[in-house]
């Protein structure tokens, strides 16, 4: 008599073998229990319902004309790269070197025709076990990958503007320095820092404020107009640009196309004694690197201009290098 496994999960199976005594035999032990089968009498049919139907077990005849069952496996482990059907093994032969050959050409399990349903039964039970834990794994490993991504990009994006945080902002200016040194082409660091921002928030408020730095690094971020141009929040309402192959006076005309900018959203600030709305001052520094350029150097240099731009009247950018600002700039071009 015949074991009835216990409730068994439907499962798809791929019957291969040449002869139809065996596939008849072992389709009516399965249907009996539940399960949906395949049949197939040669490698190459056998090929093609494995790609149609993507069965869950495989149980496979080892000698058959032309291609053989250890051919048909390989074939259908290529089939399925990164997965895994389980391949049962169906021989007449019983030897252990016959047993090796089958694992050896990528079979998981074998059996000794004709099968024993009990046998049959479990080593399925068995299989299906181990492609279930598989599946755990990959949908594990998977949800790894995809908070991973998620890490990756919480550590280099700042949650409230969206542009490149401090730890990117910093490895993206090491990068650029490199970049500059090899090429020997001139790298701008620009360190900006909303003007009157304490009374901003004590008047309007902190979500407010916050809404304003979102307005800020927005237009930052379209300034950025070449594609190696970078924006970032250095912290606060502290914003740094790292503007690549950009010499001095460029850097003074970029500095200057940005004030208009921030002019031109016209942001309302309830209590500044610069003005109606917000305004940026900055700290240029630009270097031709050489060995002893470091970025830790740029933004000191960068910060003490900054320092310049706030204490000579704010709405400004002063560049290090240049010992002068944006407004001198404007008014010895004006002048001339
Ligand atoms: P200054 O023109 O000299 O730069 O004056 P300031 O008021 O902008 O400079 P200060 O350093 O005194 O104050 C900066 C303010 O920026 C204080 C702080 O409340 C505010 N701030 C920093 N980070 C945030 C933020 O994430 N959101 C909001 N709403 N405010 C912030
Ligand atoms: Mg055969
Ligand atoms: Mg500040
Ligand atoms: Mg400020």
């Amino acid at each position: 008599m015949s074991p009835t496994p216990s409730t068994p999960a439907p499962l798809t199976i791929l019957i291969v073998d040449d002869q139809s005594a065996t596939r008849v035999a072992l389709t009516a032990e399965l249907d009996r229990v539940g399960h949906r089968v395949l049949e197939a009498d040669s490698a190459s049919w056998a090929l093609e319902l494995f790609r149609r139907y993507r069965p869950d077990i495989v149980l496979m005849d080892v000698e058959m004309p032309g291609q053989d069952g250890y051919w048909t496996a390989r074939e259908m482990r290529a089939a399925e790269p990164g997965g895994w059907t389980p391949i049962i093994f169906l021989s007449q032969f019983n030897q252990a070197a016959d047993v090796w050959k089958g694992i050896e050409s990528g079979g998981d399990d074998y059996l000794v025709k004709p099968v024993s349903p009990m046998i049959l039964h479990a080593k399925l039970r068995a299989m299906q076990r181990l492609a279930q834990m598989r599946q755990r794994l990959v949908k594990m490993s998977e949800e790894l990958r995809t908070a991973n991504a998620q890490l990756e990009k919480l550590s280099t994006v700042d949650a409230l503007t969206g542009l490149m945080n401090r730890r990117a902002l910093d490895a993206r200016l090491q990068q650029e320095l490199e970049l500059a040194r090899r090429e020997a082409k001139p790298l701008t660091l620009v360190l900006c820092d909303v003007d009157h921002f304490k009374r901003y928030n004590d008047t309007a408020g902190h979500v407010a404020g916050d809404a304003c730095l979102r307005r800020v690094a927005q237009l930052l971020k379209e300034t950025c107009r070449r594609p190696s141009d970078c924006a970032g929040r250095y912290g606060g309402e502290e914003f740094a640009l790292v503007l690549p192959n950009t010499p001095r006076s460029g850097a003074m005309t970029y500095a200057r196309a940005l004030i208009r900018t921030i002019e031109l959203a016209a942001i309302p600030h309830p209590d500044s004694p610069t003005g109606a709305s917000i305004t940026l001052s900055g700290g240029i520094t630009t270097c031709l690197p050489d060995e002893s350029t470091s970025a830790e150097g740029l933004i000191l240099r960068a910060d003490d201009a900054l320092y310049n731009a706030k204490s000579t009247g704010r709405n400004r950018f002063f560049s290090y290098e240049m010992q002068m600002d944006t407004e001198e700039q404007r008014r010895r071009t004006s002048a001339s």
